[in-house]
């Protein structure tokens, strides 16, 4: 599940000082079996709190000097609401757990397991109880490889109280909890034309919603190994998109947002943003030219509004392929892609997944 060509060839040797700058999609578990050292050399090495890593962040390998050499060029710095705080975490029978240690509305994260067991270990998280969230408390299996796993986890639009999670091996259980923080957008009134807002009336849209549904309930193995990628190339979001709350029509009620608004000319290929299978691709009242790719693990993306589908339920893709074109159809006021990805069934920022094997 983890590139690791890719890890010696970043190795920076100056000076008989050797370093390492941590790339999209790599664990420190994967950074130290490829440098044949340990999580624990590495940890000491480095004064690092736990095993989570942010991109271009340099770590000194065994018998290194400082690690002084510049990073090499790397995308643009994120926003600071997207930079990972400190992780936290625990220990279980032998398995060290990490988790974010702050998490905001709308976010997906992934609880990591490391430790020659952790592959038995189960994880729940039942703060979900009660929350307006599919399967909740829902028993899962960590997702990985080679010493190195993680449960992908969610935390739903509208929710502001702590996130608890429960590992349990071998009969024993370690029980956590994240605090989460609010996105703080003011409600956004669409008061779309009658023509528009009618298709919510649509009698085919229970047969849609309930299609999308069945998608969300899929839980196959991990289908993807590299990070995530952007649906369409150089798009730029508008600034009312994900989670922003809603009305469509005034005085209606309020709905959040559960994707990204990517506005591109109609015709312009949309691609997967990782490796999956096509589970549902044609035409639907609500989200128009709709495109649902299962990627596993409970990770499914979907694209909105297409003018055109070009993929069939069932096909393989990977990460980059064509899908379909950037359209206007179903509920959309304008060309432009709809992009959504879900955990569990349950929305989370794109921008979060994007150049990232997984969310932090
Ligand atoms: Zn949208």
């Amino acid at each position: 599940m983890i590139r690791r060509t890719a890890l010696l060839a970043a190795l920076l040797c100056v000076g008989g000082a050797a370093a390492y700058t941590v790339k999209p999609g790599d664990t420190l578990y994967a950074i130290a079996k490829a440098h044949g050292t340990t999580v624990e050399v590495l940890t000491r090495l480095n004064g690092l709190q736990g095993t989570a890593l942010k991109v271009g962040q340099d770590l000194k390998l065994p018998g290194a000097g400082t690690a002084s050499t510049p990073a090499p060029p790397r995308s643009a710095p994120l926003p600071p609401e997207q930079l990972a705080p400190t992780p936290t975490g625990a220990r279980i029978a032998g398995v060290n757990i990490t988790v974010p240690a702050s998490l905001r509305m709308g976010e997906a994260f992934v609880l990591r397991l490391s430790g020659a067991r952790a592959a038995q270990a189960t994880v729940r998280f039942p703060s979900e109880v009660g929350e307006d969230v599919r399967r909740p408390n829902e028993v899962l299996r960590p997702s990985g490889a080679a010493g190195e796993y993680v449960v992908p986890g969610r935390v739903v639009l509208g929710k502001t109280t702590p996130v608890v999670y429960e590992v349990t091996l071998d009969g024993a259980l370690v029980r956590g909890r994240i605090p989460v923080a609010g996105l703080d957008q003011p409600i956004q009134h669409l008061n779309l034309p009658a023509r528009i807002s009618g298709v919510l009336q649509d009698p085919a849209r229970k047969a849609e919603d309930a299609l999308v549904e069945q998608a969300y309930a899929r839980r196959t193995p991990q289908a993807w190994s590299r990070p995530f990628a952007p649906a369409l190339q150089g798009a730029v979001p508008t600034s009312s998109s994900f989670g922003q709350p809603r009305t469509y029509v005034a005085g209606g009620p309020v709905a959040y947002h559960f994707g990204t608004d990517y506005p591109a000319r109609t015709g312009t290929p949309v691609r997967a943003v990782n490796d999956g299978t096509v589970v549902i691709a044609g035409r639907y009242p609500v989200r128009g030219g709709l495109v649902v790719i299962d990627h596993g693990a409970g990770v499914t993306s979907l694209y909105f509004h297409q003018s055109r589908v070009t993929v069939k339920v069932g096909q393989k893709v990977a990460r980059g392929d064509q899908i379909g074109e950037v359209g206007s159809t179903g509920l959309s006021a304008g060309p432009h892609l709809h992009l959504e990805i879900r955990v569990r069934g349950e929305g989370t920022n794109p921008a979060g997944w994007m150049n990232r094997l997984w969310p932090r």
